[in-house]
């Protein structure tokens, strides 16, 4: 029979199944201490259902891989042996990457959603995808070189459509890029493999794995920044992707038939009746005060009418488009990040009040609508989308660095 897979693979058929169940074994012990940063090898052994002297061998071939860390637990005091404790090694890092209008933001991600080392490059101008793809080559280098460990690949949250199949941002609108071919160009010049995806989708899997959506099946996160409003979508366990990868872009809903003229060509769009800089320029704060926003808002919401009145009228307007969410969703809990959240926690229970009377009974009975509690989710997820090779399949990581497997090349600056 034709191997489906192609290679140099002999392995019968029984073989073969008991290779596969290997590495799916390797998966799941993988990707629960991943999710759960660290478990007891009593936990993983009652998590998986496997028993003990099988968790002990997939521990220690995870541990060989230099995929996990194995340490003795500190006294417990409970009855019983003590159970060792397994965490994520640090040793295999992910390059995240996150382009915005004000500046380029890189962070070393290790398993377990842990940002090790962050570096932002504030910028004048919106940066050109060369100047992004430069910015981090010679980062890239500069971190083989310090920090030894192995970097798996690049990952990158892009504000703005990113083509699920071919990684080209097809339209950036507050960087103004048009068909760039991102994940290509990082590719070439950092010789590491490469993926990209929107922003909001990136921190919507952050914080569907270690954040606000943790236990949930059904989240919506949404995130009011610089620029405009982004969204993205699990259902069902299942990121929203949509047919080519442009799925949910919340902030293009309409809210108001009467409303301004967004930049995507239509009217009354979320992100053009829901935006920071009236916010901003209401409570007498610059673009550079932001992380102010939330408390100037509690002290001035209530007390000064022209910021009651403004900050009203966007609530409103945030209200309709909750509600909807809420309706075609159903989802658990909506995380609400940026400046949204800083107005959900300025505002008391106005919203949450809106949303409960406005949506349906049924799926508005249970959602939470919470503000985002986790630092840097964009990197997170964008660090993500590179770990999903290696938890799918831990064996990969034998392979080896590939950051040698290819020599990187040098894109031309602009
Ligand atoms: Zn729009």
């Amino acid at each position: 029979m034709k191997d489906p897979i192609g290679g140099t693979s002999r392995v019968g058929s029984r073989g073969r199944n008991l290779e596969d169940l290997r590495r799916q074994n390797l998966s799941t012990v993988l990707s629960l201490v991943h999710a759960n940063r660290s478990m007891t090898r009593a936990d993983l052994t009652h998590a998986t259902g496997l028993n003990r002297s099988t968790v002990a061998t997939i521990v220690t071939e995870l541990e060989s891989l230099d995929l996990v860390t194995v340490s003795q637990p500190v006294d417990t005091k409970r009855v019983g042996r003590p159970s060792t404790v397994i965490g994520p090694s640090p040793r295999h890092i992910a390059v995240a990457v996150h382009p915005d209008k004000d500046a380029i933001s890189i962070g070393v991600v290790a398993m377990g959603g842990r940002v090790l080392r962050e570096f932002r490059f504030d910028v004048e101008r919106a940066p050109t995808a060369v100047h992004v793809v430069n910015t981090l080559q010679a980062l890239v280098r500069g971190l083989e070189l310090s920090e030894g460990g192995t970097v798996l690949g690049v990952g990158i949250g892009v504000p703005g459509l990113v083509g699920a199949r071919d990684g080209v941002v097809r339209v950036a609108p507050h960087l103004d890029w048009h068909d760039e071919p991102l994940v290509q160009m990082v590719a070439k010049a950092t010789g590491l493999p490469t993926w990209a995806a929107n922003d909001a989708t990136c921190a919507v899997v952050a914080e569907g794995q270690f954040g606000e959506g943790i236990d949930e099946d059904n989240v919506v996160y949404l995130n009011g920044g610089a620029g405009g409003i982004g969204g993205g979508v699990i259902v069902g366990g299942q990121l929203l992707s949509g047919e080519n990868g442009y799925s949910g872009e919340l902030g293009h809903m309409l809210v108001n038939s009467d409303g301004g003229l967004c930049h995507c060509g239509a009217v009354g769009c979320l992100e053009t009746e829901v935006n920071r800089d009236d916010l901003l320029s209401v409570v007498g704060l610059g673009d550079a005060e932001s992380s102010l926003l939330e408390q100037r808002l509690r002290e001035a919401y209530g007390e000064e009418p022209a910021v009651t009145a403004l900050v009203d009228r966007q609530l409103d307007f945030l209200g309709i488009a909750l509600r909807n969410i809420v309706n075609i969703f159903n989802p658990g809990v909506i995380v609400l990040g940026g400046f949204l959240g800083a107005v959900r926690n300025a505002t008391g229970d106005r919203l949450l009040d809106s949303v409960e009377r406005a949506a349906l009974a049924g799926p508005s009975s249970e959602v939470r609508i919470v503000s985002s509690t986790l630092d840097e989710n964009v990197l997170i997820g964008a660090g993500e989308l590179v770990f999903r090779t290696i938890l799918r399949d831990p064996t990969s990581a034998s392979v080896g660095s590939p950051t040698s497997a290819r020599e990187p090349e040098q894109v031309a600056a602009s």
